[in-house]
């Protein structure tokens, strides 16, 4: 956190350096990234992307979206437009937010080339079926996104049953889970996150989106077997 002299802040270890929560998987010889993150171009240097096919965004929060003009890059050597999914509330604040990228009218410079597509329900994408999971994050609606026995799940203060029934089976799941306590009104907190993932059997959790003061090493040694903390740069091979 920007000005914050806490033992997390200064650590060195690099599993305490976190840029804002972002994945990108790769299906099929295809890249998907979930959400650009103002970190988003840090994010693809230090981690060798060379291609971005499509983005999945989770919703419009500037922590998840503001790094969209670096897609740039990839319009310079990629034909076809970058399809970005939303549901209808982040595709409108994308348009009104980066109106240059899509009414450019005067502007002159490199801009990224983004189809935009509004998820109504599960979609197909380079032969990999994506399941949207609506949660809701305070007021805000957000989607999570299942891919197989894979579910991605950020930015989440409560799952509806009905998002629940959508997670059963999920053998690997990256879940919201912001601090110990006390309860946040739109991000789950590390117990009812351990609680989520505990009634969904997941074999594998992976928690995400922590604040400055949850510590990397001793958070994980507190949690349970079958979860753990994600950090920046962390790999998975999944179904
Ligand atoms: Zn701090
Ligand atoms: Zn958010
Ligand atoms: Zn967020």
């Amino acid at each position: 956190m920007i000005g914050c002299d806490c033992r997390v802040c200064l650590s060195k270890d690099p599993k305490n350096k976190r840029m804002r929560p972002s994945i990108l998987i790769t299906v099929n010889h295809h890249n998907i990234l979930v959400d650009t993150t103002p970190e988003f171009r840090l994010q693809a240097i230090a981690n060798g992307i060379r291609r971005v096919d499509a983005v999945l965004f989770t919703h419009s929060h500037a922590d998840h979206m503001h790094g969209i003009d670096d897609l740039r890059i990839f319009s310079k050597t990629q034909e076809d437009p970058i399809l970005c999914y939303g549901n209808s509330p982040t595709l409108a604040r994308l348009r009104h937010a980066f109106d240059y990228i899509f009414s450019p009218g005067h502007y002159k410079g490199l801009l990224p080339n983004i189809k935009l597509e509004s998820v109504e329900g599960p979609f197909s994408l380079f032969g990999q079926t994506i399941v949207p999971i609506q949660v809701m994050h305070g007021k805000t609606e957000v989607l999570g996104f299942r891919l197989g026995d894979f579910a991605y799940v950020t930015d989440c203060g409560h799952i509806p049953d009905k998002s629940m029934d959508l997670l059963v089976g999920v053998e690997t799941l990256v879940l919201d889970a912001l601090r110990w306590e006390p309860k946040h009104p739109a991000h789950l907190t590390i117990p009812e996150a351990i609680d989520i993932s505990q009634r969904l059997q997941a074999k594998q959790t992976y928690f995400t989106h922590m604040m400055h003061l949850v510590e990397h090493h001793e958070t994980n040694a507190r949690l349970p077997d079958g979860i753990e903390l994600a950090y920046d740069g962390l790999v998975l091979e999944v179904n």
